[in-house]
C-alpha cells in the first residue's frame, strides 16, 4: 500500500466530515494569496499546505531542488512518479497527528497553511497540448442515435480503437472563470444557408482529464502495463460545446470552433496514487481489442460525478449523476493507442476523456443527451425548464470516491455562462 493512503491515519488539522481533502488525499495545486505570486500548494481540510515555503524550510527532504516556487506544476510532475510519490508520502507523515516535527512548530505552521478561502486557485499546470477522447459507449451511442442511425450508433472503428482528436490548450481555464457564450456559423433547421451570431445550444460536457508525466522521446511508444506510470493525477474538466456550431463545422475534420472557445477544469489535481483503492473493472470489452490495447488488472475508478445548473439568484439543480467507471476505453489504453505510433507525451499535458454518460437517463454527461436533442426540457427546482444552457447559468461539476473507509474528492469546477459580445 502507498503510505500516503493509509486509511487509518489522521492528521493534527482539522478535517471537516465529508470533506474532499483528508490527509489520504492531498491534491496538488497552483495558489496565490492577496494578489502575491502563484506557486505550488496542497489541499488539506478546509488548509492550503504552501509547498514552496514548507521546502525552504527545510521539511521536504525526498527532492532537491525546489520545484514548488513556479507558478505551475510542470517542474514537479517532470520529476516523475517516483519523486511526486515520496513527496506526497513526505506531508502524510510531516501532517499526521503523530508526528510532532512540523506539529510543534506554530510559527512554521501559520507560515505554512492559509484558509482556501483565503486564497486563489489558478491552472495547475501549463498545457502543452490537449487531447480529447471519446470513450464512452454510452455517450458515442446517444450521440449517434440522435445525429446518424439509431441502428449504426457507433462508428465502426469505434470499438477497435479510442477515438479521439487533438483539441486546443490555450483557452482551458480554471474554475470560476466565467464563460462567454460563443458566436459562429451554424445552419437552422430545413435552412439552406448557414446564419451567423450568438450559439443557441451551448452545452457542458461532463469529463476527466488525467495529466501526464515526461514521456519518452519521439518514435517510443507506452504500453498499457506501463501507463500508468505516466499518468500523474486527473481533475474534473467541463469540455464546454456549442452544438448548433459543431453540426454545421464538424464534417469531415472533426469538431473545430464549437469546442476551443472554452474547457473548465477544477484545481487540484487528485493523484493517481489517491485513486489507488477506488480500482474497479470496467465494462466488458467485445470484440477483444487488439495486443496492444488489451491490459491486466482493474483500470478504472469509481468517481462518482455530479453536474448542477444554478440559475442567477436561485438555487442549484442536480441534472446528472454519472460515473467514471462507466467509460468503456480505459486511460492505459487512451494512452498506448495515443503513443503507439510513436508520438510524445510531455509533463503537464492534458488528456480528457469524453463526456461521460451511464446507462440511465439521470446519467447522461451533456444537455444534448438529457434533454435529448432538445426534444424534452428538464425540469429545475425554480420552476424553469432547460434544453440547453442560458445566459448567467452557472455549471458546477463534482467528483468524489468512497468506499465506506475513506472518501476523497476533487473539489469542484464551476463556471457561469455569459451573454455573447
Ligand atoms: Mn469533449
Amino acid at each position: 500500500m502507498i503510505d500516503a493512503n493509509n486509511p487509518d491515519r489522521k492528521s493534527f488539522i482539522d478535517v471537516p466530515e465529508n470533506s474532499d481533502f483528508p490527509i489520504q488525499n492531498l491534491p496538488f495545486g497552483i495558489f496565490s494569496v492577496n494578489g502575491d505570486f502563484q506557486r505550488a500548494g496542497v489541499a488539506l481540510g478546509n488548509k492550503v499546505i504552501d509547498l514552496d515555503t514548507l521546502f525552504k524550510l527545510g521539511y521536504i527532504k525526498s527532492i532537491d531542488e525546489n520545484v514548488f516556487e513556479y507558478p505551475m506544476l510542470n517542474a514537479f510532475i517532470a520529476l516523475g512518479k517516483d519523486s511526486t510519490r515520496a513527496v506526497r508520502n513526505e506531508l502524510a507523515n510531516l501532517f499526521d497527528e503523530k508526528n510532532y516535527e512540523l506539529q510543534n512548530n506554530k510559527g512554521h505552521l501559520n507560515q505554512v497553511l492559509f484558509d482556501q478561502n483565503n486564497v486563489e486557485m489558478h491552472l495547475p499546470v501549463e498545457i502543452g497540448d490537449y487531447t480529447d477522447f471519446y470513450s464512452s459507449r454510452e455517450h458515442a451511442t446517444n450521440v449517434g442515435t440522435m445525429f446518424r442511425d439509431p441502428k449504426n450508433a457507433l462508428m465502426p472503428n469505434w470499438l477497435h480503437l479510442p477515438v479521439g482528436y487533438h483539441g486546443r490548450s490555450s483557452s482551458i481555464i480554471p474554475s470560476g472563470i466565467p464563460v462567454k457564450r460563443p458566436k459562429g456559423q451554424s445552419l437552422p433547421p430545413n435552412a439552406e444557408t448557414p446564419v451567423f451570431g450568438p450559439s443557441q445550444r451551448m452545452d457542458f460536457e461532463l469529463e476527466m482529464a488525467f495529466i501526464s508525466h515526461q514521456g519518452k522521446p519521439i518514435g517510443d511508444s507506452i504500453s498499457t502495463t506501463e501507463a500508468e506510470n505516466y499518468i500523474f493525477g486527473m481533475v474534473v474538466f467541463n469540455d464546454w460545446s456549442a452544438r448548433d456550431l459543431q453540426k454545421w463545422e464538424y464534417v469531415p475534420l472533426g469538431p473545430f470552433l464549437a469546442k476551443n472557445f472554452a474547457s473548465s477544469v477544477s484545481p487540484w489535481i487528485v493523484t493517481l496514487d489517491a485513486l489507488e483503492p477506488y480500482r474497479v473493472e470496467g465494462p466488458t470489452q467485445v470484440p477483444q481489442p487488439m495486443p496492444y490495447l488489451q491490459f491486466d488488472g482493474k483500470k478504472n475508478f469509481d468517481i462518482n460525478l455530479e453536474v448542477y445548473i444554478k440559475p442567477e439568484n436561485s438555487q442549484a439543480s442536480k441534472v446528472c449523476q454519472s460515473n467514471f467507471k462507466f467509460l468503456y476505453w480505459n486511460m492505459a489504453q487512451q494512452l498506448a493507442h495515443h503513443t503507439v505510433n510513436g508520438c510524445n507525451i510531455n509533463a503537464g499535458d492534458m488528456f480528457a476523456s469524453g463526456t461521460i454518460s451511464g446507462p440511465t437517463k439521470d446519467s447522461y454527461g451533456s444537455m444534448l443527451e438529457l434533454s435529448w436533442g432538445g426534444k424534452n426540457p428538464i425540469k429545475l427546482a425554480d420552476g424553469s425548464e432547460r434544453k440547453f444552457i442560458n445566459d448567467h447559468d452557472t455549471v458546477i461539476m463534482k467528483a468524489n470516491c468512497h468506499n465506506g473507509k475513506t472518501r476523497i474528492g476533487f473539489g469542484e469546477v464551476s463556471s457561469k455562462v455569459l451573454p455573447a459580445s
